[in-house]
């Protein structure tokens, strides 16, 4: 569903990802973890062609990142993207940020947009937050909403940037139970995150980066109980 075949990019002269080769199957969930500055927002960044590559091959659902012939935005459209910031449209309901986009870019009749909605909303645990403002709402709350408005795309893949990361830590579980739950139905997902306990939920592959490239991949179990490189070790005696 994903592939990084050599990946480099520059930021000017700066490096930040080194000969990427990475693969993800579909229904395949993979964590991405390491220390900031090493690259892996711009790493998931790349995959919705949110930042540009400079040589090698990034392939996503069959079609070419970068390339002229690729429609990027249909492209976008198959790939969910959730933020740390939660980014909703502050002046728009819960409803209506869920229904927005299927409407104007799927063009689904609005009443079925509304459906689907309120069954996204209920899914995620709103089920009384259809009219609410995301000010009304807490973020752990916001970042579910953010959830359901990608879900209600329908897309192929979804991409996570650290969504736990500017929650208070009660509100963090309620985020991880919804995110569990889309695992679990088998959706393909990429995710920049360091809640282990996620990691090791539902995650088949970890990869860790350091300086710009993957310096270790591994399933869960291998990763944490029996990391192989000192940078690792040295990352996870921080974050344990
Ligand atoms: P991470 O998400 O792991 O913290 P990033 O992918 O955000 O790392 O950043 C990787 C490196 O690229 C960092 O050194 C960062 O300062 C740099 N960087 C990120 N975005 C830009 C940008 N738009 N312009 C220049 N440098 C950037
Ligand atoms: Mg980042």
């Amino acid at each position: 569903m994903i592939e990084f075949r050599g990946v480099n990019k520059w930021f000017g002269p700066l490096h930040v990802l080194k000969d990427i080769t990475l693969s993800v199957e579909p229904r395949e969930v993979v964590v991405v973890c390491g220390p900031s500055g090493s690259g892996k927002s711009t790493l998931i960044r790349c995959i919705n062609g949110l930042e540009a590559t400079q040589d090698g091959d990034l392939v996503v659902d069959d079609k070419r990142v970068g390339d002229p012939a690729t429609n990027m935005t249909l492209l976008r459209t198959e790939i969910g993207f959730v933020f740390q910031q939660f980014n909703l449209y502050p002046h728009k309901t819960a409803l209506e940020n869920v229904t927005l986009a299927p409407t104007h870019v799927r063009k689904t009749p609005r009443a079925e947009a509304e459906k689907a909605g309120r069954e996204l909303l209920a899914k995620v645990g709103l089920a009384d937050k259809f009219n609410a403002y995301p000010s009304e709402l807490s973020g752990g709350q916001q970042q579910r909403v953010a959830i359901a408005r990608c879900l209600g795309m329908r897309p192929k893949i979804m991409l996570f940037d650290e969504p736990t990361s500017a929650l208070d830590p009660e509100m963090i579980s309620e985020v991880l139970d919804v995110m569990i739950a889309v695992a679990e139905e088998g959706m393909t997902m990429m995710v920049v995150t360091h809640e282990m306990g996620f990691a090791r939920r539902v995650a088949q592959r970890v990869v860790f980066m350091d300086q710009g490239a993957i310096v270790e991949s591994g399933t869960p179990e291998e990763f944490f109980s029996a990391p192989r490189t000192d940078r690792s070790r040295a990352f996870l005696s921080k974050i344990l």
